[in-house]
């Protein structure tokens, strides 16, 4: 090894960090080789956990942890959960945004990366969940930034994960899927091994589902014991809510060594001065009752993500369990009789994300670059556009969903679809940007709108508007809109509406405008990739409003015929159940007046009848 090799990066160093749920680490690149950077007990995780303590100074880890219970009011963990809503935290006297709170968890780190690599300004690769939204990937770039570092990079868990197995396989040709079960979230992908290069073929999860979860069912499990015997629930406690949260953590790892558990808590809360405790056993059997129904969500993805992938169970060559909540033994027997072979047992379930972050940082910073190793990832979700979808053969609704970039794309893509205008002398065009793979928008996660106005007026369907989304590596969007005939764009990063300042600037051109129902009948052109757009002043006045009631009544009245032929034409017991659920509910609304349980009402309907394909 040159000495060249030995210095990394030598003069802005590189780190790759995990930035987690339950706990976070940081690794780098020495002697071409990613290593755990420890804290100053030797210890390589630290606890995602923060406490403003009473002289308002900040505490990260190990110690914060302890306050959970003690000063509950100013300690928050998992605030990786609320990463990307624009909430403010109350600890102690202040209150503080999910990002600034993570990051402090990132200044710790950097605190021992200056310790080990020297003071200065440091880049850094950090992980994020595959599943997460384009907020929750900008929030963790911003904590990044806060805690000082120049995020290089934001990389998927479970693509890290690959890498560090993938860098220490480099000549193995084979599909690997990596099930990444943590204390928040969840992710499965498969990557595929050839030659040295990692190819993230999907990526699928859900970013509200881990260890937490499983806690949080332990602790109802637990309050329903006290309910039963003191008729009070601990949970309207926020100290008794920390102290059987602990527990319940503490029983669920004990669980995964051994078969039953006991419980002797002498004082969970207090009441008329008397101690009020928890004295039980857990079994391993009825902890996996409890969360049964989410290990079995996980399978469900991995067929999905196979489903996506084409592959079939046996082409899969190895299974990387990752994260903390892997550890569960239930989980090891679900993964042994789905692929009938053992997961490997030569990643450590902990390291695995921020080890393989080192190597990504290695990568770019061409420390590791004789390594040969490439990766690609994909997008794990579709993004695209709200749109007018001709239904029932002459009605036309706003609020579906077109992709642009269909999940699973290799990124970094950029794709450009053209649209037509709905309306005669339309001169204006909401471009509504969705994340999700469901047919109506409503269902799909909302990541940002924008009005591209001057479109030159004319006849319906006579003006095209070209809509451009680039997703870069960091997972990161951006979308101009464009009036073909004009040549006018408007580029909108969905970074501009978390971001105050240049949210200001960018309000005057953002303008929400409402779907509604009016009377989109007019011209038989077909229809179905247009924008879901409204002219201004073209609503929110009482005759309109009216107008649109009796639409809505109109297309009830012809959904609710639909469904009574479908009624007759079907003998699926369910199926008729379903029917009529909707019809009651649209005879209820009506009754009721209620237009927006009408409009609910119908596209229920309208999801019922497309459903069961009538
Ligand atoms: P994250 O990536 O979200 O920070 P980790 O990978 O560190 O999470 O995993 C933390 C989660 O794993 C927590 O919910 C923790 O309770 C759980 N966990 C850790 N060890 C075990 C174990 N032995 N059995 C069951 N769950 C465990
Ligand atoms: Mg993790």
């Amino acid at each position: 090894m040159s000495k060249q090799e030995n210095i990394d990066s030598s003069f802005r160093p590189i780190v790759g960090i995990d930035l987690g749920t339950t706990n976070s680490s940081v690794a780098f690149i020495q002697s071409g080789k990613p290593h755990i950077i420890p804290g100053p007990k030797g210890e390589k995780l630290t606890p995602s956990v923060v406490l403003i303590d009473p002289n308002e100074k900040v505490v990260v880890g190990e110690d914060a942890q302890a306050a959970l219970i003690a000063m509950p009011e100013r300690s928050i963990a998992a605030v990786k959960r609320q990463m990307g809503e624009q909430t403010s935290i109350k600890l102690g006297a202040s209150f503080y945004s999910p990002e600034e709170i993570s990051g402090m968890i990132l200044e710790k780190l950097r605190g021992y990366v200056d310790k080990q690599l020297g003071e200065g300004e440091k880049e850094a690769v950090i992980t994020v969940p595959a599943y997460f939204t384009d907020e929750q990937r900008r929030a963790t770039k911003k904590a990044g930034e806060l805690a000082g570092f120049a995020v290089e990079r934001i990389i998927n868990e479970p693509t890290a994960a690959a890498l560090a197995f993938g860098f220490q396989h480099l000549d193995e040709d084979r599909h690997l899927l990596v099930y990444d079960l943590g204390g928040g979230t969840f992710d499965v992908s498969i990557v595929e091994m050839m030659d040295g290069i990692l190819e993230v073929k999907a990526s699928t999860g859900n970013n509200r589902l881990g260890g937490e979860d499983f806690d949080w069912l332990l602790v109802d499990w637990f309050a329903e014991k006290m309910i039963e015997q003191f008729a009070i629930d601990p949970r309207t406690d926020v100290r008794a809510k920390a102290v059987l949260k602990e527990e319940a953590e503490k029983v669920k790892k004990q669980l995964s060594e051994q078969d039953v558990v006991e419980v002797a808590l002498p004082v969970v809360m207090m009441k008329e001065g008397k101690p009020l405790g928890l004295y039980t056993e857990v079994t391993k059997d009825q902890f996996v009752a409890l969360i049964e129904p989410l290990l079995q969500e996980t399978m469900d993805k991995i067929s999905q993500i196979l489903a996506d992938t084409k592959l079939h169970v046996e082409e899969i060559d190895d299974i990387l369990l990752v994260g903390g909540s892997s550890r569960i033994p239930r989980i090891h027997e679900l993964i042994q009789d789905y692929f009938h072979k053992q997961p490997r047992s030569d990643v450590n379930p902990d390291e695995a994300v921020a080890l393989g972050a080192a190597v990504q940082a290695g990568l770019k910073s061409g420390s590791l670059a004789k390594s040969g190793l490439i990766v690609t990832d994909v997008a794990p979700f579709s993004m695209g556009v709200a749109v007018v979808k001709e239904t029932w053969g002459t009605k036309f609704r706003p609020g579906a969903f077109k992709a642009i970039i269909p999940r699973n794309t290799t990124i970094p893509v950029t794709r450009t679809e053209t649209f037509g205008t709905v309306a005669p002398n339309q001169t204006e065009v909401m471009i509504e940007v969705y994340q999700g793979e469901n047919e109506w928008v409503k269902d799909n996660h909302f990541l940002n709108e924008f009005l591209l106005k001057g479109i030159p007026p004319g006849p319906a369907g006579n003006e095209a508007v070209e809509v451009t989304f680039r997703y870069n590596l960091n997972g990161i969007l951006e979308v101009t809109a464009k009036s073909v005939s004009t040549g006018e764009s408007m580029t909108v990063t969905i970074q501009d509406s978390l971001d105050r300042s240049s949210e200001e600037a960018f309000q005057t051109s953002l303008e929400k405008v409402e779907a509604s129902h009016s009377d989109r009948d007019e011209g038989d052109e077909e229809q179905i990739d247009l924008f879901d757009f409204l002219e201004e002043g073209d609503f929110d006045t009482e005759d309109e409003a009216e107008e649109d009631y009796g639409d809505l009544i109109e297309e009830a009245t012809s959904l609710k015929e639909r469904c009574e032929q479908a009624l007759v034409n079907t003998t699926s017991k369910t199926e008729q159940k379903q029917l009529r659920e909707v019809l009651s509910r649209i005879d209820d609304a009506i009754k009721a007046e209620d237009d927006a349980a009408l409009d609910k009402a119908i596209e229920q309907a309208m999801d019922v009848l497309i459903d069961l394909d009538f």
